[in-house]
């Protein structure tokens, strides 16, 4: 959108379009389909889709490709979970979704081509050895025995490799390079592996694959990409992209440039550490919704808009840190202030009694839907001679400035009458079991008479209307502010208390909410309506999204 801050990946782009070098701009969003996606994720889809947005009167393109080289962790659950997440966020990749998979026949050509210029090798040491002889930041890499084999040789043992002849760690094919370059990357690293491996889209064609440096600039220049953005790790990989790009038969020059990777406060980010906590049970699945995942996110309650404007606010540099979770929840909240219909829901119940409202009496309330929002009008709310309250609403004996329900103190009832206290019971246990008033005739909609301190309103559902829900209240999935570094791993600093269920009694109208509906429970938070368990009319079931206000710690 032209409200997009500018950054200098968006500068490098438009001078490019500008001096004639691109048309225009193609860029792609290429996840590992062996996990399912997180927030880390959104910021590169925001930035790669939204690039192409920006762009897309000159015909600029984002790809959606799955860079599924590496048969032995990817499943076609996760290609489905990323498709339906992405579109989820709100990008749209039209015709152009694509498999890296697809090109195993030209990766391949590729390490041919190489290997017949003389620029890469079989090697036939042993995994160990390779990384032993590759040397470090001060002494340089030590050559294999097998790296000036005849040409003629290379290619029929790859040939044979190719073949299944070799098991596994038995034969790699190597670019050949420079051995006593000062980047590491560069000692001759290895670009073809077997592998005895199915594939989910290539089956048993294949039992060599391709490593991701050498596939990955392949997949760009096949795919035409003209800005190749990744994150700041392959900052030290992108001389090895530039030479895959200059020596091997590539169809367009793709650009790499690198962006520093969001990381979250009290989150853990990485896919394997979030199957981690799924397989053994620590959450409920990978849309468990105190999970940093979209599918998470999503059941959560947190809407894409939400998400996109976090990414859009935390911006795009090449400075690694750590942004605050609660500038997440400050956006969440942003958008759910605007957009969230306001509902009455009594988390911890007490009953409240009108001693002076007729017994079987009742009428029908006006309650303002969305008071950023007037155009939403109002619903009629039904109001009896018994009412749920919230328990902390009422205090036997207040501290000042409590401007609740005390005895002999007054309080409205959102929508409704002034109440004034006149007592309340207590049961054996010293808990309060029923508070009684008497409501004060005419005051609806209108200012408290002379000599009445009316200073709050506060939410309620009725005994006879209410219905019965269950709601779930998340905290943070971690006690600490960085799990990573935790000193017992990040599994010992998980959150014991990161959920609670209870029953809470709502007002007719939330049961009717459909599945993935937001809502304000009024002066408590918002919440979503499980996008899996809640059942319209029949099995309410709200998630917490975000407190209404940043209440973490204290
Ligand atoms: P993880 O390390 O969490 O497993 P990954 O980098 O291996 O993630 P990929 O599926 O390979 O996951 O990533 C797809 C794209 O998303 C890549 O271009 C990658 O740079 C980007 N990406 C992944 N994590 C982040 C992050 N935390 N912040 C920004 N971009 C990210
Ligand atoms: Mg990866
Ligand atoms: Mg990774």
């Amino acid at each position: 959108s032209s409200s997009s801050k500018s950054n200098f990946i968006r500068e490098i782009i438009a001078a490019d379009l500008a001096n004639g070098k691109h048309a225009t701009t193609i860029t792609r969003f290429p996840p590992e389909p062996n996990g399912y996606l997180h927030i880390g994720h959104a910021k590169a889809i925001c930035l790669n889709f939204g690039i192409a947005l920006e762009n897309a009167s000159s015909g600029a393109e984002c790809h959606l490709r799955f860079d599924d080289t590496n048969p032995s962790k990817e499943e076609v659950e996760y290609v489905e979970s990323i498709q339906s997440d992405v579109s989820w966020l709100g990008f749209d990749w039209g015709q152009h979704l694509y498999y890296a998979s697809n090109y195993f026949e030209y990766f391949h050509d590729c390490a041919v081509a190489l290997i017949e210029k003389g620029l890469a090798y079989v090697d036939q040491q042993t995994a160990d050895e390779i990384k032993a002889t590759r040397g470090n930041l001060t002494e340089p890499g030590t050559p294999s025995p097998w790296r000036d084999r005849p040409v003629a040789e290379n290619l029929d043992v790859f040939a044979r490799m190719r073949a299944g002849d070799f098991k596994e760690g038995e034969a790699v094919l190597r670019a050949k390079i420079d051995m006593a370059a000062p980047n590491v990357v560069m000692r001759d690293p290895v670009i073809y592996r077997v592998m005895h491996a199915h594939h989910h889209n290539t089956g048993d064609a294949w039992c060599i694959y391709p490593m991701y440096d050498f596939a990955h600039p392949l997949e760009d220049a096949k795919e035409h990409i003209t800005h190749s953005l990744c994150t700041l790790e392959f900052e030290i990989h992108r001389p090895f992209y530039d030479w895959v790009i200059e020596h091997c038969p590539v169809p367009s020059q793709p650009r790499q440039i690198e962006f520093a990777r969001l990381n979250l406060s009290y989150t853990v980010m990485s896919k394997r550490k979030l199957l981690q906590l799924v397989k053994e049970g620590h959450v409920g699945g990978w849309d468990d919704p105190r999970m940093p995942t979209i599918s998470g996110l999503r059941r959560r309650g947190v809407p894409p808009q939400a998400i996109r404007n976090f990414c859009e606010r935390i911006g795009i540099t090449k400075f690694n840190g750590v942004t605050d979770v609660a500038l997440l929840e400050f956006e969440i909240r942003d958008f759910l202030n605007k957009e969230a219909p306001r509902r009455m829901a009594v988390l911890d119940p007490v009953k409240l009694v009108i001693t002076n409202y007729e017994e079987g009496r009742s009428e029908e309330v006006d309650v303002p839907n969305n008071p950023e929002k007037p155009e939403e009008g109002c619903r009629r709310v039904k109001l009896t001679r018994e009412v749920w309250i919230e328990r902390d609403d009422f205090m036997e004996d207040p501290p000042k400035k409590f401007f609740r329900l005390f005895p002999g103190g007054y309080v409205r009832l959102r929508g409704g009458y002034i109440l004034h206290c006149t007592g309340f019971t207590k049961g054996p246990d010293g808990l309060v079991t029923e508070i009684h008033c008497e409501y004060l005739h005419d005051t609806i909609g209108k200012d408290a008479p002379e000599g009445v301190k009316c200073k709050a309103a506060i939410h309620w559902v009725s005994v006879e209307a209410g219905i019965s829900a269950e709601v779930r209240l998340y905290d943070r999935l971690f006690t600490v502010p960085n799990p990573d570094g935790a000193e017992g791993g990040f599994v010992s600093v998980l959150n014991p208390d990161s959920l609670h269920t209870l029953r809470a009694w709502v007002e007719p109208a939330l049961a009717e909410t459909a599945p993935e509906g937001i809502v304000q429970f009024e002066r408590i938070g918002y919440f979503v309506a499980d996008r899996k368990d809640h059942v319209p009319g029949a099995k309410p079931v709200f998630n917490r999204t975000v407190a209404l206000r940043d209440s973490w710690g204290k």
